[in-house]
């Protein structure tokens, strides 16, 4: 499988959890051995001002954020455009879903999701998405550039119960109907993390329920990660999703 990323995500940009030492190593660790990488290539201007007003983009540019963010939104430009013809999974930071249009929070300033895509949209390789957001917190970002698009159904499980998670994840999922699947792939909702009601195989049972998904509707699907926060676990959550993923 395909696994897009970059050196310069190591980079330390900014002193939060998403950004803190170590956290890309761990995930890289975890999975080396079962994937192979891909180098991540900046966004173009014109895809991220597709999503993002340009008081935005200024903002990130002031904060000195734009070069790190363009990376990790270009990896999921990438990301998207691989799972045209197999799942790949987007290895990158900073995260995206809290990021809007004009206004970003949560560890986030552009949001690789809609960017990616909105650029597959605009090139016409898809006309519908599903998008899942398994992260604890919800993706109000996401939501807001691509609710009123009319073309991606979102679903932001929120459940305590980790059965009933699993259960509502895939009945919303036996739904779908897209031409595309793309997981906002957030770990923080492991028992040993922020969220604790997830274990480690729940996360190879959701990439699984994907992989059969996409089996029935003949689409591919991708993944970029979101939050995470405990690296002692983080690895070993992201390798099971990317097992699950591929039909494992
Ligand atoms: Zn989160």
């Amino acid at each position: 499988m395909r696994v897009v990323t970059h050196d310069d995500f190591r980079q330390v940009y900014v002193h939060e959890p998403a950004a803190a030492p170590g956290r890309i190593e761990s995930v890289l660790d975890a999975i080396r051995s079962e994937v192979e990488f891909e180098e991540a290539v900046t966004a173009g201007f014109d895809d991220i001002s597709a999503v993002h007003t340009q008081a935005h983009v200024e903002g990130v540019t002031q904060r000195g954020l734009y070069k790190i963010a363009a990376l990790s939104a270009g990896g999921a430009i990438q990301a998207a455009n691989i799972a045209l013809s197999e799942p790949c999974f987007a290895l990158t930071r900073p995260p995206g879903h809290h990021a809007s249009a004009d206004y970003a929070w949560g560890f986030c300033y552009f949001n690789n999701m809609a960017i990616a895509l909105e650029s597959l949209r605009r090139n016409r390789k898809i006309n519908t998405a599903y998008v899942l957001d398994f992260d604890m917190h919800f993706g109000d970002g996401t939501v807001s550039i691509l609710k009123d698009k009319g073309y991606a159904a979102i679903h932001n499980p929120d459940v305590d119960d980790r059965k009933e998670y699993l259960r509502e994840v895939e009945a919303h999922l036996s739904n779908a109907k897209a031409d595309i699947i793309g997981v906002s792939a957030g770990f923080d909702n492991h028992v040993l993390d922020w969220g604790g009601v997830l274990l480690t195989e729940d996360y190879q049972a959701i990439g699984r329920m994907i992989h059969q998904v996409c089996r029935k509707l003949q689409i591919g699907c991708f993944a970029l990660l979101e939050g995470g926060y405990n690296h002692q676990v983080l690895g070993q959550n992201v390798l099971a999703f990317l097992r699950g993923l591929q039909g494992r």
